[in-house]
């Protein structure tokens, strides 16, 4: 474990010295769970937002996108169940002062149970080889079974408090677990409170009298308000899906773990419109079209993961979430919900207006379930820079630290190096770049020796490495490096393209989604 806190700490530095994330208000000292994305961050959040719109509105001629205000008539909070409900249970620690969360206090102990009995099936495969029988160990070792027995109780216990929102329950078991906070490591705990995450501030000035908004806490509600306007003027039939990628905000009560848990973050959502009693058929089939999304990016498949919810929020009927593997543990990326016809239904009680969907093929009126696939760009951000980092060691002793991002989301594409700064290589390197930047981010870097050179574009992940040399210019042919494998081969400028195409392309990336 703290060799993976280690390394997670290397990437968060890598990412800062590289330009990907900076604090917030950094000569200020930074602003907790607040971050800015730098040069080639805003470049490598971009591209993940382009993969994610185009495969949702290019591959299906159903779904459509919006962009709506992050400012909403402040009924629309009341009526999604956020003003009312959208809380987490907070608890302090009386002599560290730090806060945290209860469920996440009880979560992390079960976990820590789970990392026990990983640790005894671990031990016996070591220890009976070929010859080892998981099921059979984990069904009848009396360690494994204790262990699991305990997990099994807690977890029941934890559920049932969180199902019935019993704060003095969720205190009793921290209480009886004998969690310490890590900081004081003292069991001196104070009362379970709820905590509402939203922020507020005022609209208009006070002499109009000011009005209390909201700043979004999830951007799905703007697409449900507009599910009408959508429909209607997209002459959209049922079944059919709105996308949009936009900011939120939560006033996390622990935000920590670097930007998987931020104050401000952007998420990618995509409210799917079906048909009363399909919802099921379209949320299974939603939740092997989203992880198909995720593993056509090549990071390994054994990164991820389904969780599927025990404790359903008050509006779903089905839920799981994806999770990968960050370097602390497996961890929420992307959630798809079954939300039934809930936020139709009471945008249309607390407005009073009618939002039905005639059925032409049924002939028949209804308010359409949904289908929401939820994603964090930042959280997806996160687990392409954690899987893309390494610090690779080369034959000869030497290392390098590199980031493989799939290269259709690398912030830079290729590189055009001269190998020297003189006999005119500068300007045929220059003739390159101008003919290649009108399809791919291109660098062009003239300063330190080459070597230098590619190791600076191998810790931003830039897939190419183009050098112009002085063989270049007697026959049109260069130097093109390949990052993973650091292979070498001549090619004609003629053909650059296309072999630079074939590996950065998003539209090969999105066929691989068919
Ligand atoms: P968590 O349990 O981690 O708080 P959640 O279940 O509340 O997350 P959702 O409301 O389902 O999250 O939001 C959908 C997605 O938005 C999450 O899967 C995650 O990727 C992203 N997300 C939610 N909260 C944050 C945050 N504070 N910072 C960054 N991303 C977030």
């Amino acid at each position: 474990m703290a060799q993976q806190d280690d390394v997670f700490k290397k990437i968060v530095s890598h990412a800062k010295e590289y330009g990907f994330v900076f604090p917030s208000s950094e000569i200020y000292d930074g602003l907790s769970a607040v971050y800015d994305y730098g040069q080639n961050g805003v470049e490598l959040k971009n591209n993940i937002k382009r993969y994610w719109w185009d495969s949702m509105t290019l591959l299906h001629e159903n779904i459509v996108g919006i962009d709506s205000a992050i400012f909403m008539h402040p009924t629309i909070w009341k009526a999604s169940g956020h003003v009312d409900a959208f809380n987490d249970p907070l608890i302090d620690n009386r002599d560290s002062k730090k806060r945290y969360r209860a469920d996440v206090l009880i979560e992390d102990q079960i976990a820590k149970i789970d990392d026990k009995i990983a640790k005894e099936v671990a031990k016996a495969a070591k220890r009976f080889g070929e010859a080892f029988d998981e099921a059979q160990f984990r069904a009848t070792n009396t360690r494994v079974l204790e262990y699991q027995a305990k997990r099994d109780a807690l977890h029941e216990r934890f559920s049932q408090a969180m199902n019935d929102n019993n704060l003095d329950e969720l205190r009793q078991i921290i209480l009886d677990e004998e969690i310490v906070c890590p900081i004081s490591g003292t069991k001196n705990w104070t009362e379970v409170r709820q905590f509402n995450l939203m922020f507020k501030t005022e609209m208009g000035s006070t002499a109009d009298g000011a009005m209390n908004v909201y700043l979004r806490p999830e951007t799905a509600q703007g697409i449900f308000v507009n599910y009408l306007n959508v429909q209607k003027t997209g002459r959209m039939r049922i079944p059919f899906g709105i996308a949009q990628i936009g900011k939120a905000f939560r006033n996390e009560i622990v935000a920590r773990q670097f930007i998987f848990r931020m104050r401000e973050f952007e998420q990618m959502e995509m409210q799917f419109f079906v048909r009363p009693g399909e919802e099921l058929k379209w949320f299974g089939q939603w939740k092997e079209w989203r992880l198909k999304w995720h593993k056509a990016l090549g990071m390994g498949d054994e990164k991820y993961r389904y969780h599927d919810h025990e404790k359903l929020a008050h509006y779903a009927n089905a839920a799981t979430d994806i999770e990968f593997r960050m370097p602390f543990g497996f961890k929420e990326v992307e959630g798809i919900h079954s939300r039934t016809n809930f936020d139709l239904s009471q945008h249309e009680k607390f407005s009073g207006k009618k939002i039905q969907y005639f059925d032409p093929e049924l002939n028949e009126s209804y308010t359409p379930y949904v289908i929401e696939t939820s994603i964090g760009v930042d959280r997806m951000f996160l687990s392409v820079l954690c899987s893309a980092y390494e610090e690779e060691q080369l034959p000869g002793g030497d290392t390098r630290t590199v980031l493989h991002l799939p290269a259709p989301l690398a912030p830079v594409k290729c590189a055009v190096l001269p190998l020297v700064r003189k006999d005119g290589l500068p300007e045929k390197a220059r003739e390159i770049v101008d003919d290649l930047k009108f399809d791919f981010a291109t660098h062009y870097e003239e300063k330190d020796a080459i070597g230098k050179r590619y190791r600076r574009q191998d810790a931003i992940g830039t897939p190419f490495c183009i050098t112009v040399d002085h063989q270049t210019l007697e026959d049109n042919t260069v130097t093109l490096r390949e990052r993973d494998s650091m292979e070498q081969t001549r090619v004609n400028i003629a053909d650059l393209h296309t072999l630079i195409h074939d590996r950065v392309s998003l539209s090969a990336l999105l066929r691989k989604l068919k």
